[in-house]
């Protein structure tokens, strides 16, 4: 029997593990703490990721390695694959734990990408702000997520309180300075890529964000096939170049019919949760699939599927699971302010059903704001 082990052990971890199961693996989470929720599901090993003997520990115990997070230090990374097949490669989570590595990436590939600029200094902040003018977006290029160590600069009179915001930091984890992208809507490709270079994409997800946090998801997107081609070609251009395995989420703005590349995530994804439901295969069951060398499952839709992220604390499920088409995740964390501690997942035949199914479950649950974009977009088609 074949283990398979994971680096972090939250949601994505824990959700890897549920579709690892059918597939007769067996799994080993490590994590720094010892509540890990992944550890609900799947023996845990308790660990810091810079310590060699946990490392040795964990190497022993498995097969091959993958990851829950995309900050997993790149020195621990590369010292698992020198022992153990690691997918993706620590190279690619290199690129991606980088805003700086992984957009310069992108332009070298000919995907559009927001101005940005490196800010190594505040002079160079200042420079830069005038460049390319207000508002834009001061970022960590790394350890940032949930829009956390980021600062939204709206007029030059806020470039003070951006370097005092994030200035301390820049030794550490680097800053960049973005152009602010004012989009029509955020897109993200959800694509999977083999051991042998096989290549697939789920549709189109279209995505909310609240305060920097993914609110709601939606598929598939009503978009002209060239603009989803687009896309999609992005997302293999990357993975080709990265010699990417496994699953990975590339966010996109679109503005005026045209995408920008945001970033790149090594890793599952919030974005592709619906497809537990809402695809013949899930994201975390392909993943699976590719860092074990299996074939791919196919990744077409049922239906269309719209994914509600649960942030602080859980809802009702009643509504939920009263649905027909409704589908529930409780991560089985504790309840914290911006904690994701899980999601619902509806799913139904066609825009109008899922439209009506968002209108019943965000009254019920009194969630009229965070499904009222998504009901907009569905309406709209
Ligand atoms: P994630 O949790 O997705 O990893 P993150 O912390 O890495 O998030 P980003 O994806 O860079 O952060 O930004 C979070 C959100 O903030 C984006 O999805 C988008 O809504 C908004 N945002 C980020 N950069 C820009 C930009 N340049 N212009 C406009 N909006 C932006
Ligand atoms: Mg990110
Ligand atoms: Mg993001």
């Amino acid at each position: 029997m074949t283990t398979v082990g994971i680096l972090g052990g939250g949601q994505l971890a824990r959700m890897l593990a549920l579709a690892g199961a059918p597939l007769g693996l067996r799994l080993l989470v490590m994590d720094t703490v010892a509540d890990a929720c992944a550890g609900q599901c799947a023996p845990l090993l308790v660990g810091d990721y810079r310590d060699e003997a946990a490392l040795a520990e964990f190497a022993s115990r498995v097969d091959v390695a993958t990851f829950d997070f995309e900050n997993v230090p790149a020195e621990s990374a590369e010292w698992l694959a020198q022992r153990i097949p690691v997918f993706p490669s620590p190279r690619a989570l290199a690129v991606a734990q980088d805003r700086l590595a992984e957009k310069t990436l992108f332009r070298e590939l000919g995907i559009p990408v927001p101005e940005f600029v490196d800010v190594p200094t505040r002079a160079a902040l200042e420079a830069a702000v005038a460049q390319l003018g207000t508002p834009c977006i001061l970022k960590t290029r790394r350890l940032g997520y949930d829009g956390k160590g980021q600062f939204r600069i709206r007029s030059a009179a806020d470039v003070g309180a951006a370097w005092d915001a994030l200035g301390g930091q820049v030794a550490n984890v680097g800053l960049i300075l973005e152009g602010f992208v004012a989009f029509d809507r955020e897109l993200s490709v959800i694509g999977v890529r083999g051991r042998d270079g096989e290549f697939r994409s789920w549709p189109l997800t279209e995505n909310w964000h609240v305060d920097g946090v993914l609110s709601a998801s939606l598929a598939p997107v009503a978009c002209t096939p060239a603009l989803a081609e687009q896309a999609y070609a992005h997302a293999r251009a990357l993975a080709e170049r990265l010699e990417y395995t496994g699953v990975f989420a590339l966010e996109l703005f679109c503005r005026d019919g045209l995408l920008l590349a945001n970033e790149l995530a090594p890793r599952v994804h919030n974005s592709g949760h619906w497809t537990i439901e809402g695809a013949e295969t899930s994201q975390f069951e392909n993943h699976m699939r590719a860092v074990l060398g299996l074939p791919l499952g196919d990744t077409g839709m049922l239906g269309h599927a719209c994914m509600l992220n649960w942030i602080g604390a859980m809802p009702d499920a009643a509504p939920v699971l009263q649905a027909s088409g409704g589908h529930w995740h409780d991560y089985g964390k504790s309840p914290r302010a911006g904690r994701k501690v899980g999601h619902a997942t509806l799913r139904a035949g066609g825009p109008v059903e899922l439209a009506r199914m968002l209108h019943d479950v965000g009254s019920a649950l009194g969630r009229v704001e965070q499904v009222a974009p998504v009901i907009g977009s569905l309406r709209s088609r």
